[in-house]
């Protein structure tokens, strides 16, 4: 079985973990160069990244807007920030959030837009830009979860906006396994962000070797020899954490939400720093590859190619993605359906604001089905013929 997903972790990932070879301050260093940014503080999780950044921005009972078309654990920070999601559809040709709903989503009591570059799309630049000429008081905080270093026309996303915010966990572009990280240029924010990891972060006793075998036995649980067996795993709990992330109606962090990472996770996320510029090249050639290859399946939509884009995930649309994904996974393919929540429409949401509608997010979450993106050039071909077909071979079109 092929796997939808696989952390780009080398042997000298482990061998830089396994001797702890690199602090966290050394990590926060080559992350803030690899960002171009001056200052980079490290969290648990990108959601405690983001929780800490509203804090530290001072922002408290105020709205704050965000994509109906993105993960629901930035929601589950906004309001654990102790203030309210204002969901915004997303735009009519893309993945990313409208900005001109968001636009008109802005009131009194707005305090910031979470700007998403989803699935690795470089968020518009030019007309967030026009966004906060109409509201300059309203802050930009730039979730680059799936967009590191991603590039608008050039520009670094994570460098528009007071602050940007990453997941570093297995299921990223990037990992230390475990962890999530802040960058600005912004000094005095930057020491807000340490002195607030610095009192609410904890240390906890054996976690260097707990975090050294969990990422042992993922590493294995992903490989694909192994995977054959991931049936297994996956019903005895251990890979959960990235297989089952969310629940529909609770509104939570998770328990180790401010355990804060150590030497190993330091030591992976450095190293990964490095290879950086090669894993997301060979992320755009294969989005070249499924894009060229999908070309003559009519059947199924594919994603824009945009220059600067990271290819988080490759997402295309089908009519019926159960379908496709049980004829892929007939043939030993794994795809994923990201993302298939409207968070608005999600049970713990339902009693915010409905006076906006999320009809193209719905129509997202209804028809997108996404593509191992770390295989080869040759497994991609592959992989594309026969996601094609599947699309070809659906009664109803998209
Ligand atoms: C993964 C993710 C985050 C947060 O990452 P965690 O480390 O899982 O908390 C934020 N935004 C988006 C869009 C993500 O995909």
């Amino acid at each position: 079985m092929i796997p939808r997903l696989r952390p780009a972790l080398g042997w000298s990932e482990f061998a830089a973990a396994a001797t702890q070879r690199r602090s966290v301050g050394d990590f926060e260093g080559r992350f803030a160069e690899l960002m171009g940014q001056r200052h980079a503080i490290a969290f648990p999780y990108g959601r405690t990244a983001q929780l800490m950044l509203i804090r530290a921005l001072g922002i408290r009972d105020r709205e704050i807007i965000c994509p109906a078309y993105t993960c629901v654990v930035v929601a589950h920070a906004i309001v654990k920030s102790g203030n309210v999601p204002v969901f915004v559809d997303s735009e009519p040709d893309g993945f990313n959030m409208d900005l001109d709903a968001a636009a008109a989503a802005v009131t009194p009591r707005t305090a910031a837009i979470v700007a998403t570059s989803i699935h690795g799309y470089p968020v518009d630049l030019t007309r967030l830009r026009t966004f906060s000429a109409a509201a300059p008081q309203v802050q930009v905080i730039q979730d680059c979860a799936h967009s590191f270093a991603a590039q608008y026309q050039g520009a670094y996303v994570q460098q528009a906006g007071i602050a940007a915010v990453f997941g570093l966990n297995v299921s990223k572009l990037m990992t230390s396994v475990f962890g999530g990280m802040i960058t600005t240029d912004d000094a005095a924010l930057a020491k807000r962000l340490r002195t607030l990891a610095a009192e609410e972060l904890e240390h906890r006793p054996f976690q260097n070797i707990m975090r050294l075998a969990y990422l042992a036995a993922s590493a294995a649980a992903l490989h694909p020899v192994v995977f054959g067996l991931v049936d297994r795993i996956r019903r005895a709990g251990l890979i959960d954490r990235f297989t089952t992330y969310y629940s529909d109606d609770i509104i939570d962090m998770p328990g180790d939400y401010l355990a804060q990472i150590g030497r190993v996770e330091a030591s992976v996320g450095f190293e990964q720093c490095g290879h950086y510029p090669d894993i997301v090249a060979r992320r755009r050639r294969i989005a070249e590859v499924y894009d060229q290859t999908l070309a003559a399946y009519p059947a199924l939509l594919r994603p824009p190619l945009v220059t600067g884009a990271t290819y988080s995930h490759y997402v295309a649309r089908v009519a019926d993605p159960q379908a496709v994904l049980k004829a892929a996974a007939i043939q030993g393919v794994e795809l994923g359906r990201l993302i298939d929540y409207c968070v608005p429409d999600m049970k713990a949401y339902r009693s915010y604001d409905r006076s906006i509608a999320f009809p193209r997010t719905q129509a997202l979450n209804a028809s997108v089905i996404n593509l191992p993106v770390w295989v080869d050039e040759a497994t991609a071909t592959r992989i594309a013929h026969l996601v094609g077909q599947a699309a070809q071979a659906l009664e109803t079109r998209i």
